[in-house]
């Protein structure tokens, strides 16, 4: 990515924003929203009343505000349309995998010494697509080198010799977009969540069956926790990532039993993961077909201090939280009626998954995978990063952890002194003003908030990105 230049055109625009009469409130609240590019603006008024006599000890109306609104940050996790709220996801993310590997946050050190492992399930072929695969060595293999293989009925040899770079633009397209199966890709996404439950129940008897165990006493001895991601592969399809830990019935403060053992972890993850299918839907021109993992099931056990380290595993599963489908050159929102899909601004084969979300998602028998609501996710409609209860703190108590910390810190209003605090309810009441900031007041905000300048303005054509 280039980098961004201020222009002198920019440097008029944030010299008008320094200018204004309030610029330090107006700076103070670009930093409690963590410098987002996407600020939500809300008016209204809260009213601090003394819930033991009714008194009303203070207003605040946003009126007091520059412009009259208050920015809310958009917490988006999706880099792509905010970098500064996705990077605090994925920072929140990081905090929360490490707590469930390493203890912290509420979670016992003692969960470090529970087996564990970083597990990934792919997704099966939907025909060959231009690949990188690196050897051991850092050597780049050859793509697809089959030069002598018989045509494919639409005439090319699904054959390429090209050592691809990593920012290669074919890396996903298919060899032949003809043979590629659509439907299978997209139906893959559809139902990868219900693949993913599966998977778990099915770890669950395995483990049962190997202690000899009914359902019941399995659950008084042993509990699984799951935290898991959703990454696109450049062809389009999802796979998961997740961190599969084994603890006492109680969750990480009690000890797993003596014969769950990391071995034991391992063939529990492959065995279920071979066991189980989901059938697709089916019509009288597309029968129902059966669709299962792929074939590279990875199970990699996590240590303090091994070759995959427990700061390792965190740091990826919270990469891979902020990425989307729009990583794979896709769209980052839905679609709606005014989109002709062949002006979208995606790839070929972005555009042809689209297209088969939108064929089968008009059928009455694929109604209930919506894939139409999903088509710029590709047939995606699950959460991109879930955890078990029992895995560790919550996204949730820490983003309420900063919400405190923020509320001290804003010269706001504070309770009289001597007042109890329990006694003072806050009514307030909110309304949308706007979203977005002008690229001066974004210019500003990534300076004052130490992040990288947003880049320059796409020339205007009269057309709506
Ligand atoms: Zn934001
Ligand atoms: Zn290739
Ligand atoms: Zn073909």
């Amino acid at each position: 990515m280039p980098h961004a230049v201020i222009t002198p055109q920019d440097a008029r625009l944030m010299a008008k924003i320094i200018d204004r009469p309030d610029f330090e409130r107006w700076a103070a609240r670009a930093r409690t929203t963590g410098g987002c590019s996407q600020p939500v603006f809300l008016t209204g008024t809260v009213e601090h009343v003394h819930t033991g006599t009714g008194e009303l000890l203070h207003t605040y109306s946003t009126d007091s505000e520059p412009d009259g609104a208050l920015p809310v940050a958009c917490k988006t996790r999706r880099a792509s349309r905010c970098a500064a709220c996705a990077e605090l996801y994925r920072a929140d993310t990081y905090q929360l995998i490490r707590a469930g590997l390493a203890g912290g946050k509420g979670v016992p050190e003692t969960v470090a010494a529970h087996p564990a492992a970083f597990v990934t399930l792919t997704a099966p072929s939907f025909g060959a697509v231009h690949a990188r695969r690196v050897r051991n060595a850092g050597r780049v293999e050859r793509c697809h080198p089959r030069r002598n293989a018989a045509p494919c009925p639409h005439g090319v040899v699904a054959s390429c010799g090209a050592r691809h770079n990593d920012d290669d633009s074919r890396l996903g397209e298919p060899l032949c977009p003809d043979c590629y199966d659509y439907a299978g890709s997209v139906l893959f996404n559809a139902m990868a969540p219900e693949l993913w439950r599966r998977f778990t129940l099915a770890l669950r008897r395995y483990l049962a069956k190997a202690a000899g165990l009914t359902h019941n006493e399995f659950r008084e001895n042993l509990a699984v926790s799951f935290a898991k991601v959703a990454e696109y592969q450049r062809r389009g399809v999802v796979h998961f990532h997740a961190v599969i830990r084994f603890d006492g019935p109680d969750g990480p403060a009690t000890s797993p039993p003596g014969w769950a053992t990391l071995g034991l972890l391992d063939d529990a993850v492959r065995h279920a993961a071979d066991a189980v299918s989901v059938t697709t839907p089916g019509t009288p021109a597309m029968p129902a077909r059966s669709l299962a993992w792929g074939s590279q099931v990875d199970v990699r056990a996590i240590t303090s201090s091994g070759a995959l380290t427990q700061q390792a595993v965190a740091g990826y599963i919270a990469k891979y939280a902020t990425k989307a489908a729009e990583c794979v050159g896709t769209l980052d929102r839905r679609l709606d009626h005014a989109d002709d899909l062949a002006k979208l601004p995606v790839t070929p084969h972005a555009r042809r998954l689209i297209s088969e979300c939108l064929t089968l998602g008009a059928l009455d028998e694929f109604a209930d995978l919506r894939l139409v609501q999903w088509a710029h996710m590709l047939g995606f409609r699950g959460h991109f990063s879930t955890k078990s209860r029992q895995y560790s703190t919550t996204l949730g108590a820490l983003r309420q952890a900063r919400i405190d910390f923020v509320r001290e810190q804003f010269p706001g209003w504070q309770p009289p002194h001597g007042q109890d605090p329990d006694l003072i309810s806050a009514i307030g009441e909110w309304r949308f003003h706007s979203q977005g900031l002008t690229r001066g007041e974004a210019l500003v905000t990534a300076a004052l908030t130490g992040r990288p300048l947003p880049p320059p303005p796409a020339p205007t054509n009269g057309s709506s990105a």
